[in-house]
């Protein structure tokens, strides 16, 4: 008679135990825990199991659970096991919020607007108006946050200042707010727009910037709840035109986001960028948040000009056609009406009621860039060759020379970064080699490659000034 094979008796030797989770044999899998009703679960699979329940205290109904000692260290252990990236903070108790506040989270400490705007000075060239709106908006934001102010007895609501901000790439969109987020102690997350897409397509829902925004927070619900989210490339996520196709990755993620932008409860994965069965969620309220989009809006100025033109030509003040060609400030007089006509819907641009423009590098902000900040680039390099007790000069012309190459390529102050590089390797690599070096001078024909730089030797007496003649081959370019 052929054996029972349905059979499912645990004492049978014969037969392999089979985890009913991922249904692996136990030679796969590794030894069985038995749960009452011959059930058998993989060690990995009840690690999982605990993993997604995240903070659960689990000696309580647990408790006395045979396979509880399966694991080596008991419950203590396996809540150790959590990687730290998928647990999250505790909330403070409410006496203790009021008692310890941290960094601008306090009336008090929160600094004034003309001291926002005199701190970010000290990192960020120009832009004065953009600094100022900015700082502004903030003290707002945050005096909003503080004093709870949206459900007030008097019935007036302080509207939330989410920004949103124009101007070409490299103008400082990104490290204006990088540095105010590092001002003000805030966590702070920067997405793509062009990464989003509706929740359900290839792509990052919207809700992923929060999730973002929680991991900048050491998992801290309530520290990322007063964070900032940057949203560049927004201007990507314009509206298309003449399309039949359904817009996955345009108006639909500005729908998305509205309800964000907005303020509302989002469940989002901890130290995941999905969600998923395995991962805790935690819930996070936007209100508070700050949202700051920002992008480049190519031809822009047009729709502003065709604006103005049209203001202008109507009536006895009518005026001539081509006056706002030349206007530099052209960008700046931006408003919702422009960007609606670039493609961003009304609905989105009625949640971002601060809306300005930054301009365009110019080669005197340039040179400014490259030596007033605290971190300027050229003080780094300084800084880099002082370990070596070489001192690094560079002229005026030279530095003007940068700024030019610079501005040749179109790409803001992001370019000086590599127009420096670009020389600096071999002096850096050439430099430590003589330990006789005391002093290198940056020329303006060293960086137009029609010259070498000067280099004087330490010690004896005179400073000697080598020449192109003098210098090994490979410290020429
Ligand atoms: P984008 O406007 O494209 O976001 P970024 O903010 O990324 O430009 O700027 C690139 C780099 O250029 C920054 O990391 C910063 O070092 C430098 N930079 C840009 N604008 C300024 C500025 N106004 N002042 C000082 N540095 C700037």
């Amino acid at each position: 008679m052929p054996e029972d094979i349905n059979n499912n008796n645990d004492n049978d030797k014969d037969y392999e135990d089979v985890c009913f989770i991922c249904r692996r044999p136990e030679s796969k899998a590794g030894k069985m825990i038995h749960i009452p009703n011959n059930i058998c679960i993989c060690s990995d699979c009840m690690q999982k199991t605990f993993n997604s329940m995240g903070n659960i205290n689990i000696t309580g109904p647990f408790q006395g659970m045979p396979y509880m000692d399966m694991f080596s260290g008991g419950v203590g252990n396996m809540q150790e096991n959590v990687p730290k990236r998928q647990k999250l903070k505790k909330k403070k108790a409410e006496t203790e919020k009021k008692k310890a506040p941290e960094g601008v989270f306090d009336i008090k400490h929160l600094p004034a607007p003309h001291i926002i705007k005199g701190k970010l000075d000290e990192y960020i060239i120009g832009q004065e108006y953009a600094k100022k709106v900015m700082s502004v908006a903030v003290y707002n934001h945050y005096k909003r946050v503080l004093t709870d102010d949206m459900d007030s007895a008097d019935g007036t609501e302080i509207e939330k200042s989410n920004m949103l901000m124009t101007g070409p790439t490299g103008c400082g969109k990104t490290y204006l707010v990088k540095t105010l987020a590092r001002i003000l102690q805030v966590p702070l997350a920067i997405t793509d727009a062009t990464s989003l897409t509706e929740a359900g397509y290839i792509g990052d829902d919207v809700e992923s910037v929060v999730s973002k925004l929680l991991a900048a927070a050491d998992n801290d619900v309530e520290k990322a709840e007063h964070g900032i989210i940057f949203i560049d490339e927004i201007d990507k996520i314009a509206k298309k035109r003449n399309t039949n196709s359904r817009d996955v990755s345009g108006e639909s993620v500005q729908q998305g986001l509205l309800k964000l932008l907005e303020g509302s409860d989002v469940e989002v994965p901890v130290g995941a960028g999905s969600k998923n069965a395995m991962v805790p969620l935690a819930t996070v309220n936007t209100r508070n948040i700050l949202f700051i989009c920002g992008g480049a809006f190519p031809n822009l100025e047009k729709i502003i000009k065709k604006r103005l033109t049209k203001q202008s030509s109507i009536g006895f003040n009518a005026e001539l056609k081509d006056k706002f060609d030349k206007d530099e400030d052209l960008l700046q007089k931006v408003t919702t009406e422009d960007l609606r006509e670039f493609g961003m819907i009304p609905e989105f641009l009625g949640r971002l009621p601060v809306v300005f423009a930054l301009q365009a590098m110019t080669e005197d902000m340039l040179v400014e860039i490259l030596t007033q900040p605290k971190n300027a680039i050229l003080k780094q390099y300084k800084k880099l060759l002082a370990l070596d007790e070489v001192d690094l000069e560079f002229e005026d012309e030279a530095i003007r020379s940068i700024a030019k190459k610079a501005i040749e390529k179109k790409t803001g102050a992001r370019a000086l970064r590599a127009v420096i590089e670009e020389f600096m390797l071999d002096i850096m690599y050439e430099i430590p080699k003589d330990d006789l070096i005391g002093r290198v001078t940056i020329t303006k024909d060293y960086i137009n490659n029609c010259g070498a730089p000067k280099i004087e030797m330490r010690g004896s007496g005179e400073a000697k000034i080598l020449t192109q003649r003098d210098l090994p081959e490979d410290v020429l370019m």
